[in-house]
Order: C-alpha cells, then structure tokens, then sequence
C-alpha cells in the first residue's frame, strides 16, 4: 500500500516520518522501493535518507547482488543506536520495566513486587527500576523518555481506581508529575492496552496492519481499537473498555458496580479467584505455569469456562468492529492463552468468517508476556515513528533536535498518549 506523501513545504516533517515509517515496516528497504511506497519524488526522497541517516535514526548499506550498472544500489534501515525508550508496565502488584531501543528490542529488562495501595512505596520502587535502566541506555542524551503503561479507564469517578485488577485507593495520577520530577526525564503515559496496541504495531504482529482490535490479557482485561495505525479512543479517552462488557446475566459482582461483566470470568485475577478462593491472592505467572502443566483441575475448570466466554468475546469484537485480527497480548503467560484460544475453536460465525476460519482472526502476540513494557516503551517514540496529520496540528517545544526534525509532539513534561 502506498502511503501518500504531502507536497507543502510546511509537512517536511511529516514526510520525513512518512519514509521513517516505511523503513521502519519493511525492515530493510531499497530508495527506489521508498520512492514506489510513499509517492513523493526521488529527489525528496534522497534528501530525506540523507538526512535521517545524519541525525543518526538510519543507517544504509549498499545491497549485494546484481550490478545493472555503477554502484548497488542502497538499502537502508533503522539504527538501533538511534536512542533507547523505557517502558513500565504497571499492574496493582508488580511493576516491570525494560529499556528498548529504536527497533524494540529489548536490551535490559527488571521486575519488581509492589503494592500499589501503597503510592510512595510504589513511586519508590519505579524510580528505582528507570534510574537503573536509564544509567544502562548507551547515550543518555538519545533517551526520549519514559513510557508508563497502566490499567483504565482514567477519570471516571466510581470507575477508575476501583478493585484489585485497578489501583485501589489512588484518587490521580499525579505519581507520573512525581516520576518525572524524580528522573528528569519527561513521561508519557497510557492505558495499558492502548499502548501494548501501539506495541504491536510498531515493533510487533501487527506492524503490517493498519487496523486490528488488541485483546490487553494482564490482571484485567482490556481491548484497544487500531485504526489507521492510531488507538480510537471515544468521547471520554477510555474507548473499548471491552473487560466491562455484561457477558452473564445477574453473574459476579464487578467492582464497577455492575454484574456479569466479562473480566470478572476472563482475566489473571478471575483466574487466581477461581482456583485459590481468594480474591486478594494474585498467582504468579510461574505458579500458573506449573498448574497449566499439571493440567490441575481447577485450573482448567476455570480454563474451560473463560474460553466460552473468549469465544462469545471474539464474536462480538468481529461483529462490532470487523478487525483485521484480534492480536491477544498482556502479561499472561503464552502458553495459557494458547490454552485457552485451542478451547475457544471453533470460533462462532461472524462477520470476519465462519468457524474453521480462527488461525487468522486471533494472533497472538509474539513478545506475549513483554508485551505490556514494548508497549510502554512505544509510548515516547510513537509519534515520531509514526506518521499522523493531527500531530502537526498541534503545538510543540521541539525539545530535541530529532523531535524538531520529525514533528514529534512533546507538549510537556507528562503527556498523555
Ligand atoms: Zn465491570
């Protein structure tokens, strides 16, 4: 598919995070395949290489093979020394980290318990995991932040920060203010699954997809909307709250305030509830692991019924939205989702076909339980990698060079995504 270069001087920036985007998604790529891709002329295109070669986010490489006449022709690609990003994923009791470089790869990676009840302890322990991931980036001035992924919906009262697959007690998220300030570095933030969305489609199974629904399977359970490379967010931010969808007439409690809703039967906390009786017990991947290969009883009772439900999900995704796929990521163990994807087959007819159709209407993430922390860490170079009309729009510091030279957004120290 051709993506459209504009031809106003002013969308310079825009341009060159079109050809950035193109590099980005084919991997390694040939200056006449950009020029094909993104309907700009050679010209502009040779500048653009040029120029994002020299402020270091490509690197070129003359192609082996078939001499038609002079020099190979280039390739180029994304420098993953082009600067680091990390990602926290925050779940009410733990709070993993990783910094990630300008291709997603994760080069050191850090976990630690929390209890999010508690807030200075909490902020404590993040700001210890990013100080030691950010004296670990290779060039301290190419570190573009600090993306923070955690559970929604955000400000809506009665709703945010209730029960234990939210952080019960918080009344804001001013501890972001309080983590910026801590680290210097500016923050950006995002509902948990928005940003594993944005994960995949940067770096992940969908980075072919200009649309797709992601299922965020963690402690709770939420879904993001990808359309044209960008999360629907709805009139109030928090779009495809999908965990809270009444699935059981007059079932379980939510701790919403509704009954039947379908994290309460399809989610690592209804997992830990059903097999231990204890709702203030969470199994830790390990734990669930070793139940999974023991095939344990109540585990896979718990397995069969939240399968049922993840079918019924599926059908109604597909028949609300008619995604490309549904990619399922989150921190839940793979080879339980895996589990629970096989119970789920045959899929129920829907718009994106009929049962034996289910290998292409569910992906599974590849990167499964680092998905939540590539997502947060999408979270500041997002924008820069990614080209939208609305981020020119809007007012920018241009705080770096680089973000200045693509037109990236930095409206403040803690920005939401
Ligand atoms: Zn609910």
């Amino acid at each position: 598919m051709a993506t459209r270069g504009a031809t106003q001087q002013s969308s310079a920036p825009y341009n060159r995070r079109i050809v950035l985007d193109v590099i980005r998604r084919r991997g390694e790529v040939s200056r006449k395949e950009i020029i094909d891709l993104v309907a700009l002329s050679p010209q502009t295109v040779a500048n653009i290489t040029q120029d994002l070669e020299e402020i270091g986010l490509v690197v070129s490489k003359r192609l082996k093979g078939e001499k038609v006449r002079g020099q190979p022709p280039m390739a180029f690609a994304l420098d993953p020394r082009g600067g680091d990003s990390i990602g926290v994923s925050l779940e009410p009791r733990k709070a993993s980290a990783a910094l990630v470089n300008l291709v997603g790869e994760v080069l050191h990676r850090a976990e630690v318990e929390i209890d999010a009840r508690d807030q200075a302890a909490t902020l404590k322990a993040v700001v210890a995991l990013v100080g030691d991931l950010a004296a670990r980036s290779s060039d301290a001035k190419r570190l573009w932040g600090v993306g923070v992924a955690l559970p929604g919906p955000f400000d809506v009262p009665g709703f945010s920060f209730t029960g234990p697959t939210a952080f019960e007690g918080w009344t804001d998220l001013s501890i972001l203010e309080e983590l910026q300030k801590a680290t210097g570095l500016p923050v950006f933030y995002s509902i948990d699954s928005a940003a594993g969305a944005l994960g995949e489609s940067l770096f992940g199974v969908a980075c072919d997809l200009t649309g797709f629904f992601y299922l965020h399977f963690g402690v709770g359970l939420g879904g993001a909307l990808i359309v044209d490379r960008a999360a629907y967010k709805g009139a109030g931010g928090n779009a495809t709250e999908i965990g809270h969808i009444p699935i059981v007439p007059h079932g379980k409690a939510c701790y919403c305030g509704n009954h039947g809703c379908l994290e309460r039967y399809l989610s690592l906390h209804s997992l830990s509830e059903f097999v231990t009786g204890r709702a203030d017990v969470e199994l830790t991947n390990a734990e669930i692991l070793t139940l999974l290969e023991a095939d344990d009883e109540k585990l896979m009772d718990w397995c069969r019924q939240a399968s049922s439900h993840l079918r019924n999900a599926v059908c109604i995704i597909e028949n609300m939205l008619d995604p490309a796929t549904i990619v399922i990521g989150g921190s839940a163990p793979r080879a339980l989702v895996e589990r629970l994807v096989a119970l789920a087959m045959p899929l129920r007819h829907s718009v994106r076909g009929r049962g034996g159709e289910g290998a292409s209407r569910i992906t599974l993430s590849d990167r499964q339980e680092d998905s939540s922390i590539l997502g947060a860490a999408v979270l500041p170079i997002h924008e820069m990698l990614s080209p939208s009309y609305e981020v020119l729009l809007q007012e920018r510091k241009g705080r770096a060079e680089v973000e200045t030279f693509l037109g990236a957004r930095s409206t403040g120290r803690v920005t939401a995504i």
